[in-house]
């Protein structure tokens, strides 16, 4: 199997100190990506790890496809225990990072320990004889400084550019449980509230930078240079709208939540479609690499603001959840996310739980009021930092949470598969994890489109899906792909037969969930705030294909040297 390159580089912020070590037999089991971050992470973190204490460590890593100069590679992974859901959680970004992170020639990074100062962390090529060249800056200047604001900063004193940066913004320092960390200025290691951790650990920015991936020379199959000439002939509608080419289908067919979940459809959602988002569109936008460019930079004339996206997720959260109707009031939530670092997905959900409690649907003054509040932890915004999870009794509204992460769009009561497979993820209601609401939408032209309704015959596919998915986050690929690269072209690109691939996602998955047991998660996590009929009876078909136990557990987790569960 083709892998990562390159040893682990291990940072401790207290100490401020750098070492390095191989990892190769670690690689070559597990890829890249989510998949060698799980691993790390389940023989390095402690199980009962406080998530915002110095013991929890995160991992980025890139795979072995950010050598190459193929379409949909422009992603990395990062992966720690999150404040917000409590378990092990992987995150994915785009931007142009990765490329940077290679550069530096490190296969991946953990960051341990806690800063009384805040520091940017400077990664660079080791020296020849693999002494690493790690620099600790303190920067109390960044205090609560936005993203852009960094990178202006590191542009200026150290000649670096946003592609070069991963940072937090105040919603990170101030410890939002769904902090999110930010790279290229406009993408997001959104989900989960890894920026919470890093921001724990008193780390404003990290950089990467140099050319040792230059001396990576790999052959890559004719399937490479396949994969990058239909990105780029592709005249899927994502390339102009993006995610959000979906909104109106998701409304049309009762999949988009609106009002606080309280509805399925949103009459505003003309203000809010892929359209309107395709007229704010200024020019093209993208990964590194990637010739889809299916990356959304919008500009209103009216007001001069500028952002990127939103995407749909975006547009559930902060529009028809939040029940705004024009799309410049989402723009605008959108880009205060980006500025103050959080996931804006979940901030859109908890804003509009509040919007449900005070009775406020539709008031966007209010909404850009609450972002701010809740990344400076000032007035209601402390509570509302919090998350759905922990604050929703006080405001006297439902839980719509699964394992603490705010729900994405997709309404698993309409389309029942992806409703199965927010239950099941292990990061909690995520689509891109188990991402079962493909199979499940009326395409055009898909003539193969399930039932929506109903879960029979769906365990056995998600199992596959979730599998595919975590060798897609190892090697690293866009999820995107989807339709170009084949489960054949997966299998050439990596080296591997597809059988073998799927088994190494299977794994992953598994200790992903193992992990998770030894902190106390089991069946009783694996819930949704709706029913679905047979979907108890579904849940035990998928344990039982996993070989797991009846109450979710992975066979033999309690073996491991389990302490009690850190936190709540
Ligand atoms: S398909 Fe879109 S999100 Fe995926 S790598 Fe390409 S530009 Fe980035």
């Amino acid at each position: 199997m083709r892998h990562a390159r390159g040893p682990l580089l291990r940072i401790d912020v207290g100490e401020r100190t750098a070492t390095s070590e191989t990892i190769d037999d670690l690689l070559a089991e597990f890829v890249g990506g989510r998949g060698l971050n799980t691993r790390l992470a389940y023989e390095r973190i402690p199980f009962d790890v406080d998530p915002l204490g110095p013991e929890n460590r995160i991992y980025f890593s890139t795979g072995p496809m950010q050598y190459s100069k193929t379409s949909y590679t422009g992603r990395m992974a990062a992966t720690a225990v999150s404040p917000l859901t409590n378990g092990l959680c992987s995150s994915n970004a785009g931007g142009f990072l990765s490329r940077n992170f290679t550069g530096a020639g490190y296969a991946a990074v953990e960051i341990v320990g806690e800063s009384d100062d805040l520091l940017a962390i400077h990664v660079r090529e080791a020296d020849e004889d693999g002494t690493p060249n790690v620099t600790f800056e303190p920067v109390p200047d960044l205090a609560e400084a936005e993203t852009s604001a960094v990178s202006t900063y590191l542009g200026e004193e150290h000649d670096l550019e946003p592609e070069n940066v991963a940072c937090v913004g105040p919603a990170g320092e101030n410890e939002v449980r769904f902090a999110s960390i930010m790279t290229s200025d406009t993408r997001a290691f959104g989900r989960g509230g890894l920026g919470a951790v890093l921001g724990s650990k008193g780390v404003k920015a990290l950089t990467f930078a140099g050319d040792a991936d230059a001396e990576i020379d790999i052959e890559w199959p004719a399937d490479a240079g396949e994969v990058h000439r239909e990105a780029a002939t592709s005249d899927h509608i994502m390339k102009r709208q993006g995610t959000t080419s979906v909104t109106e289908l998701a409304n049309t067919v009762n999949a988009l939540p609106s009002y606080y979940f309280s509805k399925q459809s949103f009459e505003g959602v003309e203000g809010i479609s892929g359209d309107r988002v395709e007229e704010k569109k200024y020019k093209k936008g993208t990964c590194s690499q990637c010739a889809f460019a299916c990356k959304l930079p919008t500009r209103d004339e009216e007001t001069g603001l500028e952002t990127e996206g939103p995407e749909f997720e975006t547009v559930m959260a902060f529009g028809s959840n939040a029940g705004v109707d024009d799309i410049v009031d989402v723009m605008g939530a959108n880009e205060l996310c980006d500025e103050l670092g959080m996931d804006t997905i979940s901030c859109g959900d908890v804003v509009s739980m509040f919007l449900a409690a005070e009775d406020e649907f539709g008031n966007a003054e209010l909404v850009h009021s609450l972002v701010e509040q809740i990344a400076y932890r000032e007035a209601v915004g402390d509570k509302l930092a919090e998350g759905i999870h922990r604050t929703h009794e006080e405001f006297g509204v439902e839980d719509w949470t699964v394992k603490g992460l705010a729900f994405a769009g997709h309404d698993g009561r309409q389309l029942n598969g992806q409703g199965l497979s927010f239950a099941t993820s292990n990061r909690g209601a995520d689509h891109m994890y188990g991402e079962f609401y493909p199979f499940e939408y009326p395409l055009v032209g898909k003539e193969d489109a399930l039932d929506p309704q109903g879960l029979d015959g769906k365990p056995p596919k998600l199992v596959v899906k979730e599998n595919h998915n975590a060798v897609l986050d190892s090697a690293v690929i866009c999820k995107f792909s989807r339709g170009t690269v084949t489960e054949d072209r997966l299998a050439s690109l990596l080296d591997a037969e597809y059988d073998e691939l799927l088994a190494m996602g299977s794994r992953v998955v598994e200790l992903e969930r193992a992990f998770n047991n030894a902190r106390g998660f089991d069946r009783s996590d694996d819930t949704l705030p709706y029913e679905i009929d047979g979907f108890e009876d579904a849940l035990s078909e998928y344990y039982e294909i996993r070989g797991w136990n009846e109450d979710g557990t992975v066979p033999g987790y309690e073996e491991a040297d389990v302490p009690a569960v850190a936190g709540e």
